[in-house]
């Protein structure tokens, strides 16, 4: 089909979520290149927001995928599934969880660490303890629950009431969670690297410091490291930058590589709040998603993605270092491994985004001034070159 005629069926048929949305449609991809139905190559730095950490049609995705297909795709949580317990078991291996929940989205996953959380403290005999503080700038999904959690006003507006009993304080100040925190919280939620919010990371001081303030206050840490997890910081978990482990930590993104899935991660005690019948999920840890999850989760783990996503990270901010001297329009480079934010001194973030896909280069934005840079985790130091100069190309013509 023509790109004129999709667009226009998408127009007339599809819900408008999206508004205009940049006018391309892809067929296929392979690495960090996708393919336009023109047969146009584009280099993918944005992968999916996080999704495609191996880059598109790695073999060993592919071929777990079509493997699972032809045996089995679903059946029920009612009975025991290899994938699933496979999966889990590789999770906890590698993490500071002790147990998993599968879910089929970032939201979901998020969903369920909320519940944890309150009801962790519902079997403990306190049931007024549920008020969550989470950060400014925060995204934390578009369910009500995890729209309540999301520190942005944007997504929130629209929906209220939302899930009460969530308040937001500003990252990585200390002063604020601690007089946010009163004695019905249960938990502190928050990205180590917030994403959306415009790539913030949280300094290690205030990581350590929200730990032991949970643990003077005997409340709940939970990390989402929907996006800043899975190798993409330069370690295969956000949180190991900071050797403060969470009680519960969710992953989704670029677990199963573009195939949906979520995973609620806890610590024994907490997990253990589940009782059989108070959590589910129909597609939760169907076969197929789990056998995606185990390709990508062994292949970033055996290939030691994490280390080329530190690797590249550091040269691409060192290299970023004389960029950010010439074009004095770029107030900040920041961000950890190949989680990376461009924040412009005035809001031509949209406007650059915009040249660099007529380059054929794609790349996301936060707001109107933060460009964002999420490769595939596979992604070389040459590919990076080519990215700073078509983004000094194209930073020539912005004043
Ligand atoms: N948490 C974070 C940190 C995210 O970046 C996102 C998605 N951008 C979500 C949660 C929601 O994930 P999903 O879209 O899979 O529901």
């Amino acid at each position: 089909m023509e790109l004129d005629e999709i667009i226009q069926k998408d127009k007339k048929y599809y819900m408008n979520t999206f508004g205009n949305r940049i006018p391309v449609c892809f067929t296929h991809g392979k690495g960090i290149y996708l393919y336009d139905n023109d047969g146009n190559e584009y280099r993918d730095f944005f992968a999916g927001i996080a999704v495609c950490a191996l880059g598109h049609s790695h073999p060993a995705l592919v071929n777990a995928i079509c493997d699972q297909a032809k045996k089995l795709i679903h059946c029920s949580n009612l009975y025991y599934i290899e994938q699933q317990a496979r999966l889990a078991e590789l999770i906890v291996e590698n993490s500071c969880a002790d147990r998993v929940f599968f879910a089929n989205s970032g939201a979901e996953a998020n969903e369920g660490a909320i519940k944890l959380a309150r009801l962790y403290f519902r079997k403990k005999g306190m049931p007024d303890k549920y008020e969550i503080v989470t950060l400014y700038n925060s995204f934390h999904g578009r369910t009500l629950a995890t729209l309540a959690a999301t520190g942005q006003e944007k997504y929130q507006k629209p929906f209220a009431p939302l899930t009460p009993k969530f308040s937001h304080v500003p990252i990585n100040d200390v002063q604020a969670l601690e007089k946010a925190i009163n004695e019905n919280t249960c938990a502190v939620m928050l990205e180590p690297v917030q994403g959306e919010g415009g790539v913030h990371p949280a300094t290690a001081e205030y990581m350590n410091a929200v730990r032991k303030i949970c643990d003077e206050k005997g409340i709940l840490l939970i990390f989402d490291e929907v996006q800043c997890g899975l190798g993409r910081t330069g370690k295969l978990f956000a949180y190991q930058h900071y050797g403060v482990e969470p009680d519960i930590f969710t992953l989704a993104k670029a677990l199963a590589g573009g195939f949906p899935i979520g995973a609620l991660c806890a610590k024994e005690h907490v997990a253990s709040a589940f009782e059989p019948g108070e959590h589910g999920s129909t597609f939760g840890g169907n076969p197929l998603a789990c056998s995606a999850g185990l390709a990508v989760l062994s292949t970033i783990i055996n290939e030691k993605l994490s280390d080329n996503a530190a690797e590249v990270g550091n040269y691409f901010f060192e290299k970023m270092d004389s960029l950010k001297n010439k074009f004095p329009i770029i107030s900040e480079v920041r961000g950890k491994g190949l989680m990376i934010g461009i924040e412009f001194a005035k809001p031509v973030a949209k406007q650059v985004n915009m040249k660099l896909f007529e380059r054929r280069y794609l790349l996301g934005t936060s707001g109107e001034n933060v460009l964002r840079i999420l490769p595939p985790l596979i992604v070389t130091k040459e590919d990076m070159d080519g990215l700073i100069n078509v983004l000094a190309e194209v930073l020539q013509d912005i004043n």
